[in-house]
């Protein structure tokens, strides 16, 4: 710690120690230290007067929280988002904002939604203002808003306070030299990883008409350290008149009712359920149950496992395969473990499995919170049978897949039925790596007939199959064409694969 800094501590500490005496005001070395920042901002009475302000910018921001790379290594590369055209408008006195972005996936993606550079619009409230300084502050110096303690963190001030209507604390990190703002921190919950705080960064502070404010702004969440987004404001405007406003979208309903589990008998003690178009299936063994992917979410998950606990009297869903750890495939992954679930998938997911059940979800207690259970991972290699005197089940390492290296699917040679995460989905409008299908039932000389995407509808022949994914390959053909000409080069683009393997090179 600096003199200085001991110095300003020890005042704050003292003047907090007479205070208490004279006014019982215990949050008085926190509101101390925000109205010394409020002052370095540009004013508190300046700050409190603003009706409005806007900035505008670009950055990149992480797919799937960093769920969504090739795989679950802490040193995969990463796959980012576009964010281009951005516009943020903070209603100051009515604590909302609208956000508007165009954005598109810097990697090869599916579908042209992810792909096109659409505008959205997201309206913000409550702790999704938390993170830039200025209504941060205002919020933190709000009458109805709790102050708690004031700590030290890498010679930052951080004051911890609650919101009014929060559930979960927040922070915000003050630079003792010039008392601006240098980080906000707030908790929010996520299906894969329970509670995730997520700390922004402020940098680069520039006087915009009397208020500093920041032109860097990034993400960073605890987990791995994940940074979550990049992004550089290129402009600010406050108290922007009426007419140049953009609209306030409606707040979007929450939730959106339970989740209904349909299940299709699609064999003998082989049935596919699945929660709108994704699912997988559930398949019975002498004693038990074994379920394909916890996709989606918690109650996505447990709605599956209770439409297939009532299949059988006697026997439960006691294992779960997983495809892939992309953070889609395991939403419900928590949920499942608080069954009980033995989870079963390539050797090189166990680590970012285990990292996801092992997370605490304490300010927001999910299923996994309710009912704790450890993880109990059985790593596939090559290939793995599970086999009674009932049934036999091989599950088998994707090979030749680019999207996900360490994946499994699943063949129940009886039935001559195929079970996969991503190797394709019927509404796909573009395939990428279109002659894994192909190349998995040649590698391992597997003769299905059917196949059960955990994208689609359900079973489909293995040629309908291979006639969706000819068709989603000459898509992409078309796309790279498109945008080829129209100058821009696209990621993924020029398409290397048709359903047979990879295409032969033209010199160049
Ligand atoms: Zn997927």
């Amino acid at each position: 710690m600096t003199r200085a800094l001991f110095r300003w501590i020890a005042g704050l500490i003292a003047a907090a120690c007479l205070s208490s005496a004279a006014s019982a005001q215990a949050d008085e070395p926190a509101r101390g230290v925000l109205l010394r920042a409020a002052e370095a901002m540009g004013g508190l009475e300046r700050l409190q007067a603003l009706d409005n302000f806007v900035f505008t910018g670009f950055g990149q921001r992480i797919y799937y929280q960093g769920g969504g790379n090739i795989t679950g290594d802490r040193k995969a590369p990463p796959k980012w988002q576009s964010v281009v055209d951005a516009q943020r408008t903070f209603d100051l006195k009515g604590e909302r904002a609208v956000y508007q972005e165009r954005w598109a996936q810097d990697f090869p993606f599916a579908g042209f939604f992810g792909l096109n550079f659409a505008r959205i619009a997201v309206l913000q409230t409550g702790s999704a203002l938390l993170d830039h300084p200025l209504p941060a502050l205002l919020e933190a110096l709000d009458p109805e808003t709790r102050l708690g303690a004031v700590s030290i963190e890498d010679g930052i001030v951080v004051v911890e306070f609650m919101a009014e209507g929060a559930t979960s604390p927040a922070w915000l990190g003050i630079d003792p030299r010039t008392h601006l703002p240098v980080f906000s921190r707030w908790v929010s919950p996520s299906v894969n990883l329970g509670d995730l705080t997520t700390t922004a960064w402020f940098t680069g502070y520039a006087p915009v008409s009397g208020v500093q404010l920041p032109m860097g702004l990034m993400h960073e969440l605890d987990w791995r350290g994940q940074v979550s987004l990049m992004f550089q404001v290129d402009s600010y405007r406050l108290d922007v008149p009426a007419e140049q406003l953009p609209a306030f979208p409606a707040p979007q309903p929450v939730g959106g009712g339970p989740a209904e589990a349909r299940v299709t008998k699609i064999g003998d003690g082989v049935w596919d359920i699945r929660v709108g178009t994704a699912g997988g299936p559930v398949i019975e063994f002498a004693d038990r149950l074994v379920m394909f992917e916890a996709y989606g979410g918690e109650a996505q998950t447990l709605a599956r496992i209770d439409a297939a606990n009532a299949l059988v009297p006697g026997k439960k869903v006691e294992a779960v395969i997983v495809s892939h750890h992309h953070f889609d495939h395991t939403g419900g992954l928590r949920a499942a473990v608080s069954r009980g679930l033995e989870v079963i998938s390539h050797r090189g997911n166990e680590g970012i499995i285990r990292e996801m059940i092992e997370r605490p979800a304490i300010h927001y207690p999910d299923a996994l919170a309710r009912s704790p259970h450890p993880l109990v991972f059985t790593p596939v290699d090559d290939s793995l049978v599970l086999e009674d005197a009932t049934r036999r089940l091989e599950i088998y390492r994707v090979v030749e897949h680019s999207h996900m290296p360490d994946a499994v699917f699943a063949y129940l040679p009886s039935e001559r039925l195929m079970m996969e995460g991503d190797l394709g989905d019927e509404a796909w409008q573009l395939h990428w790596w279109g002659s894994a299908y192909a190349a998995n039932i040649r590698h391992y000389g597997i003769e299905p007939e059917r196949n059960v995407a955990v994208h689609g509808s359900g079973p489909l022949s293995i040629a309908e199959t291979l006639a969706n994914t000819r068709r989603q390959i000459e898509a992409a053909v078309e796309y790279c064409r498109t945008t080829e000409q129209g100058g821009r080069y696209a990621f993924g683009c020029p398409v290397q694969y048709d359903a047979d393997g990879p295409l032969p090179l033209a010199p160049r």
